[in-house]
């Protein structure tokens, strides 16, 4: 690279929807930024100049805001969405700046946003800012579920703006800077679709398509071809957060990416015992968004997209509804089969029959019964298959764990072992499939919480940044992933997360 080729290599699109879009708002500046946390690697797959990954004080004063890099054009995105089920017709980003977009390695489209980085004209209430704890915890939290393989964005730096930020008590503040394959979300059709604004809403998708979806452009009616696309991306998504235990939390459908990433970690958590019913955000009351709850929420979000659709689908309001339908209907069985071929491929087999979706079903009813480790109790399944293959016994004996846990499957385990007989699976290529499904580490509450204490008490990112490496690493064990592996001993029965960003 030169050195006359800019720090961050912007090329905006977005804006050039028009005025409607967004509102300009430059950032506010950072009494004292200091950088906490960076992400070389991402700001390698970004392309960010030699010059700004070298230089901690320059990464400090462009993602506070405080410096902005040539070519950004910070502004504001407008939408609006359903909290918890009530339309809030104007949220739109009050305490966020996109700078712009950049096209990554993989010559991908992508965002880059300031969040906590000061208000604007979407503030409404809000301070504009970011506490520092939040910041943090969704760095940690989007980089494992990237290494665990779910579609999520990410995030490059957080950087400290030395400022205090009050919440229910007074709190560092701090500017986290994501990546995003694009900010549209649900919430972003119906924000012109509440306003009866057709030319904006077509060009909204013909944005959204040429930019995530470019396989249906010009495709016979591609406002349902959309929604379809729109609806599998967003199955693929919960099956994987199913798959290694994510419950979002605050699944409103401002929260809910047209790209298919996991967005916005304000209450998120993952699962400790096994039980579709867990919730563990503090506002939500009636478990709207519990774990097992979140494939039916999903559809009511795109059941929302596609009410904005309809004038866009079919001019005739019935045909449009008819249409419509016609791909939500789909969903279920979708679903279905997306969900029981991961906790297939969990159990070490491809495409479950009747019979298999018996065992799975039964299985998941006993891990609850008992309250099972839903991570610990996959791990003990390959454990249990790999010490059947290495006539050598000693990793299950070692972790008395994992025979704890197949001790209590009981029958379940020997059908399940039969099952794969039946199927001629060898052990190995069963273990080896099982291996990529199923986690040994996730980002556990408890430990979440841990090195996030360490950080506020001690000052020191390290803690975070030891946890990062084993997070980075979920399919494997590394020297010290076995730190962070246990289950609190309530099982996460009394754990809470809160909104409070
Ligand atoms: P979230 O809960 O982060 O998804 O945010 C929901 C809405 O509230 C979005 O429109 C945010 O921009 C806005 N919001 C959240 N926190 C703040 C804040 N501290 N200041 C201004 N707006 C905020
Ligand atoms: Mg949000």
């Amino acid at each position: 690279m030169s050195s006359s080729d800019p720090d961050i290599p912007f090329s905006n699109t977005y804006t050039h929807l028009g005025e409607a879009f967004y509102q300009s708002a430059p950032p506010a500046q950072a009494q004292q930024p200091s950088l906490l946390l960076w992400n070389d690697t991402l700001a390698e797959q970004l392309l960010l100049s030699d010059e700004l990954r070298n230089n901690s004080d320059l990464q400090a004063d462009y993602f506070s805001g405080s410096l902005l890099p040539e070519g950004a054009e910070p502004v504001a995105l407008a939408y609006c969405g359903h909290q918890f089920g009530h339309l809030n017709p104007q949220l739109g980003d009050g305490r966020a700046h996109l700078l712009g977009e950049v096209l990554n390695k993989d010559g991908q489209r992508v965002d880059i946003q300031l969040k906590g980085s000061g208000r604007t004209a979407f503030s409404r209430q809000g301070d504009g800012r970011c506490a520092l704890g939040p910041a943090l915890r969704e760095f940690i939290m989007s980089e494992a579920m990237f290494y665990l393989g779910v579609p999520t964005t990410r995030c490059l730096a957080v950087v400290a703006t030395g400022e205090e930020v009050y919440r229910e008590d007074v709190k560092p503040g701090a500017v986290v800077t994501r990546i995003a394959a694009s900010h549209i979300r649900v919430g972003t059709f119906q924000y012109f679709a509440i306003r009866d604004d057709i030319e904006s809403l077509n060009n909204l998708l013909d944005y959204a398509i040429e930019r995530h979806y470019p396989q249906i452009a010009g495709s016979e009616n591609e406002a349902l071809a959309f929604l379809e696309a729109v609806m599998q991306k967003q199955i693929e998504l919960v099956v994987a957060w199913m798959r290694v235990g994510f419950i979002h939390g605050v699944m409103n459908t401002d929260n809910s990416a047209i790209s298919g990433e996991t967005i916005d970690f304000g209450p998120c958590a993952m699962l400790g015992a096994y039980d579709p019913g867990t919730v563990y955000s503090s506002i939500d009351h009636g478990g709207r968004y519990a774990f097992g709850n979140q494939p039916t929420i999903a559809l009511w979000n795109i059941t929302r997209l596609a009410e904005c659709l309809l004038p866009l689908i079919d001019k005739d309001e019935k045909q449009a509804v008819e249409k419509a339908k016609g791909v939500l209907e789909q969903f279920h069985s979708d679903f279905e089969s997306n969900y029981f071929t991961m906790f297939a491929n969990k159990l070490g087999f491809e495409q479950p029959q009747d019979k298999d979706i018996e065992c799975i079903v039964e299985l998941m009813e006993l891990m609850k019964n008992q309250q099972m480790d839903y991570t610990q109790a996959f791990v003990a399944l390959s454990d249990s298959l790999k010490n059947n293959i290495e006539s050598n016994t000693s990793a299950l004996q070692e972790n008395s764990k994992s025979k704890e846990i197949v001790n209590k499957l009981g029958d379940w385990h020997s059908t399940w072992r039969q099952l794969l007989e039946e199927k001629h699976i060898e052990p190995s290529s069963a273990v080896d499939l099982m291996q990529k499904s199923n986690p040994v580490v996730i980002p556990r509450n408890h430990h979440v919480e841990a090195v996030l204490k360490d950080c506020e008490e001690s000052g020191s990112t390290q803690a975070i940044k030891d946890f990062l490496l084993v997070l980075r690493s979920p399919y494997q064990s590394l020297p010290t992933t076995h730190l962070y592996q246990d289950s609190p001993d309530d099982g996460d029965k009394y754990y809470q997360t809160f909104c409070g960003t």
